[in-house]
């Protein structure tokens, strides 16, 4: 048998994991990660909650997960605080990109992306630790990035976000330790979703160059995988942190971006 090549793409098997009887929420779930993470852990047999504000692109991920679909701004208190808390999975996925100096980054955008990716994980995890607690198991997967670890140009608010969110995963990871609960935050490099292709018009822009040159001369610059990663890769890496095996690994950012943070 030929052996996989890191460069070629994911295999097809998956890891073994058994999820029934157990609640998923995973935000952003209408697209690209999320949607990837609903589906993986739904073919664990959780009973899967898919947030998302696009209403047609999560209501067609629940049905392709046969989960349940909640159209919600998570910017909006109002509208998190109508989502489920007796949660034992919380997938923190939910994000967006804005591409700007500082001088020119509107403070609204700003504000918007750290209420949508610190804001509303923590709003998130105040709901629902006291059901991981009081059940004695639980796992919180922050879906962080190299961005949470290193900085890039134009990308203030990101950056920033990010910083903070793994910041909150460790404080979470300190405190639900004695209650069985795990916290961590997987650091992908660039995967195929929306949220890049959108990007790379910006990123042509703002760099002075070819949308074609974007690909390979700044998202894979730094990365000696020169392939962009699979949502199916994310959500494997979520599946794993739910296994039994992974309950001592807690407040650790797990990178899954092809070497990048190695160069
Ligand atoms: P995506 O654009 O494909 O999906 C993001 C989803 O979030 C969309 O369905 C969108 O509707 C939803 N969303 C946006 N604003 C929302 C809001 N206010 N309320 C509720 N839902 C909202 O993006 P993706 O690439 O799958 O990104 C998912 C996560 O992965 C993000 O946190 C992102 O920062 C992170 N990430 C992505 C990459 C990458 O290269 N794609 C790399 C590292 C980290």
């Amino acid at each position: 048998m030929e052996a996989p090549s890191s460069q070629s793409g994911p295999p097809a098997e998956s890891v073994r994991l058994d999820l029934r009887g157990r609640a998923v929420l995973v935000t952003g779930a209408g697209s690209g990660i999320g949607r990837a993470c609903a589906l993986r852990l739904a073919e664990a047999g959780a009973r899967v909650h898919l947030a998302d504000i696009d209403a047609e692109a999560v209501k067609e991920a629940a049905d392709a997960a046969g989960g349940t679909a909640h159209v919600a701004d998570l910017t909006d208190e109002a509208a998190v605080a109508a989502l489920p808390d007796a949660i034992d999975v919380l997938v923190n996925n939910a994000g967006v990109q804005h591409v700007a100096p500082v001088e020119a980054f509107p403070p609204e955008r700003f504000r918007r992306m750290h209420a949508l990716m610190v804001h509303a994980p923590f709003l998130l995890l105040r709901r629902a630790l006291p059901h991981m607690y009081a059940s004695g198991w639980g796992r919180v997967v922050n879906i962080s990035s190299v961005h949470g670890l290193r900085a890039s140009p134009y990308k203030a608010a990101y950056v920033s976000a990010k910083h903070a969110l793994e910041g909150l995963s460790k404080v979470v990871a300190a405190e639900a330790a004695p209650h069985g609960v795990t916290s961590n935050c997987l650091c992908p490099g660039y995967v195929r979703t929306p949220l890049v292709e959108r990007q790379i018009t910006d990123q042509a822009d703002v760099h002075g160059i070819a949308e074609g040159e974007v690909t390979e001369s700044v998202l894979l610059r730094r990365s000696p995988i020169k392939r962009l990663a699979e949502p199916e890769e994310v959500a494997e890496a979520v599946a794993w942190l739910c296994t039994p095996h992974t309950g001592y690994l807690t407040g650790a950012s797990i990178s899954l971006d092809g070497g990048w943070t190695a160069t």
